[in-house]
């Protein structure tokens, strides 16, 4: 084969030169239709991008900062959202795109979306308007490219978002409980771009513009294109070699590609598909990953390395495009949850170095945190406060993936180019890791002062192992910050399920706790932390559940909302679902640890229960179950018990939590229980999360605990302790949910 090019360099996003069409200016929203096109005197567009999500002109949603940064670089760009795809008429609503198509699912893959851990069809959609399901098809971004091609054959498709990012390989699909060949093949698209899209875009909107075929751009980072062979210029060195790095250390990285076995072969072969997947995560950093080429039948699916993350500048640049901030009008009044949940928040940040094995952040945004400058964030509060209906001087969050990782890095960019460890604070901080959060605090700080700003609280989940290293921090958070609750989210009480989280263990947890509630008291506050779990999480075990409910009990607190892990593309917990092998460590065919995962609906729902023991509906499920292990001693009539032994009536006969799930008349519905406190109205369980993709559970949150009246057993997770039964107030389900998931999708 042919030699390539070689791998562009990454110059400034802002340094190209504009196209010719940015005569036209700034479209005040990009047009949805060809009467908005005519009123800012275009006849065509440039790119065209379809999303599966409402419009909404906001850095919050992945087409808009695409959309908007393609138009700062000169091109017309229109958006085509949420169309009928059942025909591709339209498709056709702006004319065929002068360069591509820019196709992606939206913020959340289609799947996650579209349906609960138990597989069953959700009936609301927060991405739309007035919440209404069924507004994208399953798989949107293959059923897209189909649409394209049908309107416009001849125009290159382009795919890219969360959807194609995190099945740009052949990947474990829990809905078809298979491994699926990457999404390429399946789409037929020309080029798929992958994790943050910025660099790739706008260079391929450059070059398509010069007359380069999308299909024939091989060497720009972060994309990934069928091809046939290697060139010859490269060295491939094959996957399973790649623990003799010796062999390797002189080896040019940018023209050096790891084969990965087939498809065909890690299809039939969990095994090999864990140690395919150890091995891409491994391959994942920018600083020093390979190419990957994998077959896929006759031909092969090429891997570009990472793209290089946005500098402070670039990321300002990005997030001070000029955003009408609100949905397209065409949308009228109606409701776009996803959109009220964040129109009043800001993001400062991306990337996530935690590498939760559950959670598909750091695979699509990167470990490399990405910040913006404190200028740039204090100014898009002023545009709040200027510019958006409503604001009424409460910011909703200053966060992102993680609220408390701004600016934290590396301490030695040389180091970080050549680190291959998963995650910078797992099993235990990295001595490499700063640690100062006094540039966030500064920010807090600063944006309180901010005139017409009356209160800001922090959403984002919090990563609480590393806030325990800044006193400070957690002071000034539980002094100005927390409005009576604060979430994070220790997953697990037992190590075995933890580890193979990749999180801390409870204790980490329980000291945090203790520096929350002494800052709280200083603060003259009465302030609850609200911790989410993870039900059959691989890796754990019945007995695991049940002491998680002891824990919960004794520490009187109860589960809302709960959540079952649910194996997300790409991410190392659906590896190890699917293997039940553990790629977090090395893979032996033959002696490698085994991972109990709970994988039948029965066991899974079981584990749900656990989470929800005082809920009367699974009080026969666990009476059953604790019969069973033996601990027949958690059934009785005392607050001591874990669940009584008798049974209200009209109650427990749905089977357990798994038979709530996905009912006809839409989500959910939970009542918040609070001890000490008049019930809070009924809450609809949300099933959103701007940008979520953050974890193994159904939708991103996971379960959230509250304060159960009456005392706990004992027993349990003894070793640990925790602290006393107090009297915590439970909270509301639905509008916080999944903030620390939140990311652009671009
Ligand atoms: S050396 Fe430590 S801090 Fe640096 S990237 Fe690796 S794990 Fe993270």
């Amino acid at each position: 084969m042919a030699k390539t090019k070689k791998m562009t360099k990454s110059g400034d996003l802002f340094s190209h030169r504009p196209y010719w069409a940015q005569r036209f200016g700034t479209a005040p929203f990009l047009p949805m239709s060809r009467a908005e096109m005519e009123v800012l005197g275009w006849d065509s567009c440039d790119i065209v991008l379809v999303t599966g999500d409402a419009y909404v002109d906001h850095p919050s949603f992945g087409m808009a900062i695409i959309g908007r940064l393609l138009e700062a670089q000169g091109f017309r760009v229109g958006i085509i959202a949420q169309p009928d795809w059942s025909k591709a008429d339209a498709f056709k609503a702006l004319g065929p795109p002068n360069l591509f198509w820019g196709v992606t699912a939206g913020n959340m893959d289609s799947m996650v979306n579209r349906y609960t851990a138990d597989k069953k069809i959700r009936h609301n959609d927060s991405y739309t308007p007035d919440d209404e399901g069924g507004k994208r098809p399953d798989r949107s971004v293959i059923v897209y490219t189909q649409r394209c091609r049908e309107a416009y054959k001849d125009v290159p498709v382009v795919i890219g978002g969360i959807e194609a990012s995190l099945r740009r390989i052949a990947h474990y699909d829990y809905w078809s409980d298979k491994v699926r060949r990457s999404v390429l093949p399946d789409s037929k698209a020309d080029l798929l771009v992958y994790g943050n899209a910025e660099r790739a875009i706008v260079e391929i909107a450059h070059r398509a513009s010069r007359g380069e075929a999308p299909k024939d751009m091989h060497d720009i980072r972060g994309t990934s294109f069928m091809t046939d062979g290697i060139p010859d210029d490269y060295t491939a060195i094959d996957m399973s070699e790649l623990d003799l790095s010796h062999l390797h250390e002189k080896l040019d990285m940018n023209k050096t590609v790891v084969k990965m076995p087939s498809f065909e072969q890690v299809s039939a072969d969990p095994v090999l598909y864990a140690q395919a997947s150890r091995v891409l995560h491994q391959e994942s950093n920018a600083g020093n990953a390979r190419a990957l080429i994998q077959r896929h039948g006759e031909r092969d699916v090429w891997l570009t390395q990472p793209p290089i993350p946005l500098s402070t500048p670039e990321m300002d640049g990005v997030y001070g495009l000029p955003y009408a901030r609100a949905p397209h009008p065409s949308y009228g009044d109606a409701r776009i949850p996803a959109w009220e949940m964040i129109r009043f928040s800001v993001n400062i940040m991306r990337g996530c170095f935690g590498g939760c094995s559950f959670c598909s952040i750091t695979e699509h945004e990167g470990r490399v945190i990405q910040s913006r400058s404190e200028d740039s964030i204090l100014q898009e509060i002023e545009d709040i406060r200027d510019k958006v209906d409503g604001f009424t001087g409460h910011i909703s969050d200053l966060g992102g993936p993680t609220a408390n990782m701004y600016r934290l890095a590396c301490k030695d960019d040389e180091i970080q180019k050549v680190c291959r460890r998963p995650s910078c604070v797992y099993p235990d901080i990295c001595k490499n890791l700063g640690t100062n959060h006094d540039p966030l605090i500064q920010i807090y700080q600063k944006a309180r002062a901010i005139d017409g700003v009356k209160k800001i609280s922090i959403a984002s989940g919090l990563r609480y192992d590393l806030a325990v290293k800044s006193p400070a921090y957690v002071k000034e958070l539980v002094t100005h910050h927390v409005g009576g609750y604060l979430k994070i989210a220790p997953e697990h009480t037992e190590e075995g399920p933890l580890s193979k989280m990749m999180k801390p263990g409870i204790g980490t947890y329980d000291r945090f706790k203790q520096m929350f509630d002494l800052a709280a008291k200083q603060a003259g506050k009465k302030y609850y932390l609200i911790p989410y779990f993870i039900a059959a999480h691989p890796g754990t075990t019945d007995e695991d559940m049940m002491n998680l409910a002891i824990w919960l009990k004794r520490n009187n607190l109860r589960a809302d909302q709960v959540q079952t892990f649910l194996p997300s593309p790409m991410s190392l917990s659906a590896a190890m679902y699917y293997s039940e092998r553990n790629p977090i460590k090395p893979i032996h065919r033959d002696s490698g640890e085994v991972v109990h995962t709970a994988k039948g609906l029965r066991q899974r729902r079981l584990h749900k229960a656990f989470l929800r023991y005082h809920d009367a509906e699974n009080w026969p499920l666990l009476r059953d179950a604790l019969k069973r292990m033996g601990r027949e001693d958690l059934i009785g009539p005392s607050k001591k018990h874990l669940i009584p032994n008798w049974q209200p009536k009209g109650t427990g006969g749905r089977g357990g939590e798994g038979g709530r799930v996905g009912r006809k008349n839409g989500a959910q519905k939970f009542l918040t229980q609070q001890v000490g406190a008049g019930r809070r109205t009924t809450v609809k369980a949300d099933t959103s999360n701007p940008g979520a993709f953050r974890s193994g559970a159904s939708k991103p949150g996971a379960s959230k605990a509250s304060a159960p009246k009456g005392g706990a057993p004992k027993g349990g997770s003894s070793k640990r302790g925790g602290p006393k039964a107090g009297t915590q107030k439970s909270w509301e389900s639905a509008k916080g949910k999944g903030r620390r998931g939140r990311n652009s999708g671009a």
